[in-house]
């Protein structure tokens, strides 16, 4: 039903006063910045030079932003004096004196360069590399040479540095499965409840806003398509750092609410290494390096942007990046597998209005971000904030305590069932936790070659205990909120997986026995063999894929994880009966591996062997059940068995989980029409159709839904809709 227009004069009235706002935004909006920024002798000395100069001493600086703020403030006062203003003007100046007695807040700008190793960039000492606008801006601002990140994967490091604790307490070890609750507190959260206009552009589907990481962006920029249960080409669920960009300045342009909250997120370096022109050209044999320098391409647009907006010399900048890349170290080729610092080591820079530029080689981590962006905004840190504040670092000032390097990764343990690995960095020594402990001195050997455990066993020992008094630490008390289950969405981890992760969770945390498990480092051939298989299946290249899955079994034969892959891509080749006795064992293996038993259920329908795939449909429901896909599928075997009373309930029930699932509102529509119950057919078939306004089925069927009700008209409408392309 088509909903009430509203007169036309209500209309205008409503209308007006948003015209107004407007209006006035666009002509407040110049001035207002202009004086806001008169009144912080910081923004004002970063005015008078040019974007991201080179660096000064502290003296001429300070001397600068005295002179500035003098001539800015007389600037005022002149335009104060005008005699001839008008009453409007003065209504202006106004509210402009008013705003001087409280200046509006900084605004902020975070970006996040993914996969970013310092030694790639040209402002941490790499030459063979051009990164202009990440130099310049280094330059301008404060670098951090020894920043590490707590956990060496997409999205619990964002998680990290969102709400400056480790993975052990917001639950978030994982790329996936998971989501942050919805009651941790976030830095977007914090900067919206204090009047901040916040908005987020992603690169990656491994930040989509299902895992939380929206929590407080009004505007969150993922929109990544995921449609289909086929493989998805990872080229589509990657966006190019232009395109992130591009919608970046879009926002900028249109948006006039100050001050902002701005996180941008560039994927680019992330494997696969595929730079666009120039860059794949000027960096030939070093693709990853070409990637890293289309990213400071657009980092360079980003700046230009915000310097258009008069943004740029008077926010808070910080540019990091979540982790680094192995590039082959230690055996691993790129990262959320070992807890070495190339996966660690972190680029971290700073640039806060008022602070003199500088470098900073104490060591800090991803966590100290965002309680040093709140202390700079002065506003307090919220009880569960771990990291500290680098703010004194960052004015010059020596600091009050150390920061707690500590890092992990799960992914062995939760996806292979091997150890887990923790560790803790300090002093220059790094101290490794797992099945065979490793200690390293990171000055003198900072590639960590030289296992020290057997020489320094007293040192190994006091680290070790320190480190397992932070684990008891950031343990999440009793009756915290836990990490949530994202709602299991199959094409999306189906997704996930052409990035290069698996998805197939192994157990839990919890299970853990420690000691007697696998030592990651005996294990990264079989992780190695695996992502070749899963870069390869996902290109569609199954033999090859089958190749190296066969290899990795030999070497670990009852890996539920192997046997896994080695279903999918027998599903994928479309050998259904091998890939059901696949996914039969994998569950042998783990019997709650829930996407294997939805798995199982496809094989089976392929088959034609309904009542298998009934069983299997039903158990990955009950191990999941958020899985619509399940439920919808449960009716596709319903309808075949013609139970239509029980089709119509799974149909239901898929679209109790997933209200907007267009095509169960079209099987329901369909269902319905089989009954005879045309009514309830043109309601399930209204909504397919406004949901994918292009499903020619959908249009058909309504079409036959309204013969049925008599409605000739709106039928030959919607018969004539179906044909369209
Ligand atoms: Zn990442």
């Amino acid at each position: 039903m088509a909903t009430q227009r509203i007169p036309s004069v209500l209309e205008g009235m409503w209308f007006a006063p948003q015209i107004r706002l407007q209006r006035i935004g666009q002509i407040v909006r110049p001035i207002y910045r202009g004086l806001h920024f008169t009144l912080t002798a910081l923004s004002a000395a970063a005015a008078s030079s040019p974007p991201f100069g080179g660096a000064e001493d502290r003296a001429a600086t300070a001397n600068r932003c005295h002179c500035v703020l003098q001539s800015s403030t007389k600037s005022v006062v002149n335009i104060s004096s005008v005699k001839t203003l008008s009453a409007i003007i003065a209504l202006f100046l106004l509210n402009l004196r008013f705003a001087a007695a409280e200046p509006p807040a900084v605004s902020v700008v975070l970006i996040t360069i993914d996969t970013l190793r310092p030694d790639h960039l040209g402002c941490y000492g790499y030459a063979p590399i051009q990164t202009p606008n990440i130099d310049q801006f280094a330059l301008a601002g404060v670098k951090f040479t020894q920043a590490y990140t707590p956990v060496p994967l997409t999205l619990p490091a964002h998680a990290a540095l969102f709400t400056g604790a480790f993975p052990l307490t917001t639950g978030m070890h994982d790329f996936s499965g998971n989501k942050l609750p919805s009651s941790t507190i976030t830095l977007a959260k914090i900067l919206r409840d204090n009047g901040y206009t916040t908005a987020a552009f992603i690169g990656s589907a491994v930040l989509d806003s299902r895992f939380g990481l929206n929590q407080g962006f009004a505007t969150y920029f993922d929109h990544f398509e995921l449609g289909g249960l086929e493989e998805v080409h990872l080229d589509a669920i990657e966006r190019r750092g232009d395109r992130v960009v591009d919608e970046a300045l879009k926002w900028l342009r249109l948006n006039t609410n100050l001050p902002i909250f701005l996180w941008v997120h560039l994927y680019d370096p992330h494997a696969p290494y595929n730079p666009p022109e120039p860059y794949a050209g000027r960096y030939r044999a070093r693709p990853y390096d070409g990637e890293i320098a289309f990213a400071d391409a657009q980092v360079g647009r980003l700046f230009a942007g915000l310097k258009q907006e008069g943004l740029l010399e008077k926010s808070l900048i910080v540019l990091v990046s979540d982790h680094g890349e192995s590039l082959g170290e230690h055996g691993e080729k790129t990262h959320g597998f070992f807890v070495y610092n190339s996966t660690l080591h972190i680029p971290l820079v700073f640039k806060i209005p008022g602070a003199v530029p500088g470098v900073v080689q104490e060591e800090v981590s991803l966590v100290d971000v965002m309680p040093t962006v709140l202390q700079a905004l002065k506003f307090p840190l919220p009880a569960g904030v771990q990291g500290r504040s680098l703010l004194s670092l960052v004015v010059g000032r020596p600091a009050e305590d150390a920061s707690n390097l500590y890092a992990e990764s799960y992914p062995p343990f939760l996806h292979f069932g091997w150890n887990f690995l923790r560790s803790l960095q300090r002093d220059g020594l790094k101290y490794i936790d797992t099945t065979r402990p490793e200690l390293y001195d990171t000055r003198t050997d900072p590639k960590e070659l030289n296992n020290l455990i057997g020489t320094r066993q007293a040192v190994a020992q006091g680290m070790g205990e320190r480190l397992h008094r932070l684990v008891r630490r950031f343990a999440p008390a009793a009756g915290a909120p836990a990490a949530e289950n994202a709602p299991s969405d199959p094409a999306l981890l189906e997704s996930l997986k052409s990035l290069g992760y698996v998805a197939v969770s192994a157990g839990s945390v919890e299970d853990a026995s420690g000691k007697s498990l696998p030592d990651p480092k005996d294990c990264i051939r079989v992780y190695e063999l695996v992502s070749a298989a899963l870069a390869d299946g996902q290109r569609g290249r199954h033999q090859e894929s089958l190749h190296e899955l066969q290899e990795a079994e030999k070497a670990d034969p009852n890996s539920a994880t192997v046997r896994f892959l080695l279903a999918r891509d027998y599903y994928q080749m479309k050998d259904f009966p091998r890939a059901a006795e696949h996914f039969q064992s994998t569950l042998s293996l783990n019997p709650k591996n829930s996407v294997a038993a939805y798995y199982l259920g496809l094989s089976r329908l392929a088959i034609g062997d309904l009542e298998v795939a009934e069983g299997s449909f039903r158990r990955a429901l009950e191990l999941d059940s958020a899985n619509f896909s399940a439920a919808f599928n449960l009716g596709v075997v319903y309808t075949r068995q013609h139970r239509s009373e029980a089709a119509v309930q799974a149909f239901q029930h898929a679209v109790e989980i997933l209200p907007d699932y267009a095509e169960a509102h079209e099987a329901l529509g369909e269902l319905y029409l089989y009954l005879n119950r045309p009514y309830d057919a043109a309601r399930e078939l209204e909504r397919a159709v406004a949901i994918v306004p292009k499903m020619a089925k959908a249009h058909y069927h309504l079409g036959r839904a309204y013969a049925a009700l008599g409605l000739q008209e709106k039928a030959r409408k919607e018969f004539k809709r179906a044909k369209e392309p």
